[in-house]
């Protein structure tokens, strides 16, 4: 690992990521394709690339987690069949 993972490649891996606020315990799944607009699809996208950026729609708290997980959605069984 050297650099981290770029916006895109999160896409493409079909990860997601989930913020955290600790300061009112919100959690809410970042629109990862709204961020790449915003950003750029060549964006660094790990955890302390993005956390400054990151601001609570709830509280405006600016203490956030980030998750990052395999979407577990079962897209690439459909993708299969085809
Ligand atoms: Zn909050």
């Amino acid at each position: 690992m050297s650099t981290g993972w770029t916006l895109k490649e999160l896409i493409d891996a079909g990860m997601s990521v989930t913020g955290g606020c600790l300061d009112c315990h919100r959690h809410q799944k970042l629109d990862l394709a709204a961020l790449r607009i915003l950003f750029g699809a060549d964006a660094p996208a790990m955890e302390w690339d993005l956390k400054p950026r990151m601001k609570c729609a709830v509280c405006g708290g600016k203490r956030i987690t980030l998750t990052y997980s395999r979407d577990t959605r079962p897209k690439d069984l459909h993708r299969k069949k085809a």
